[in-house]
């Protein structure tokens, strides 16, 4: 998959997807992790645009062919998906999106549109040495994290300069 997705007005999303569920089938099964109905349900609502998407939203949806969802079965599948590398957590904005390079380790950098919330993520590994070389000068063990990034992706910037 390319890094820069937002190049890509009208890319084939159907093919993000499949793309998107070969690999969280192939992770699970090497991980030996149960991708269950519900989980996958949820990874495919995640992935339905590159959108950032919070739990409740989720459940919205999920609400539409499941009225007795609750909150607590989509906070769970997302914990799976996050402990399975499968999606990352978008702290500032309380929000999940799908990894682009679940089957390889990475150190990214989610670029966070404020406009439209389209989120994209680009790998960073200098940056991510670096910090954690001045973790470990203050003595400090760091923990594995992900660095938001927010402004504004192409499509806004157009359509701020119109
Ligand atoms: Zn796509
Ligand atoms: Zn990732
Ligand atoms: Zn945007």
């Amino acid at each position: 998959m390319p890094d820069v997705l937002f190049e890509q007005q009208n890319h084939n999303h159907q093919s993000c997807i499949n793309q998107a569920l070969k690999s969280a089938e192939k992770i699970c099964q090497q991980k030996g992790l149960r991708l269950t109905p519900l989980r996958k349900r949820i990874f495919k609502l995640v992935w339905s645009n590159h959108k950032a998407v919070g739990a409740y939203d989720l459940l919205e949806t999920l609400h539409l062919d499941d009225p007795k969802a609750k909150p607590v079965t989509v906070y769970r599948a997302l914990d799976f998906l996050l402990k399975a590398g499968l999606v990352h957590k978008i702290e500032s904005l309380n929000a999940f999106i799908g990894c682009l390079k679940p089957e390889t380790a990475h150190h990214s950098i989610l670029l966070i549109c404020n406009h439209c919330h389209q989120t994209d993520e680009v790998e960073a590994p200098q940056i991510y040495e670096r910090i954690f070389q001045l973790a470990v000068q203050n003595a400090f063990t760091p923990q594995n994290i992900i660095f938001e990034l927010q402004g504004s992706c192409r499509n806004c910037q157009k359509k701020l300069s119109n």
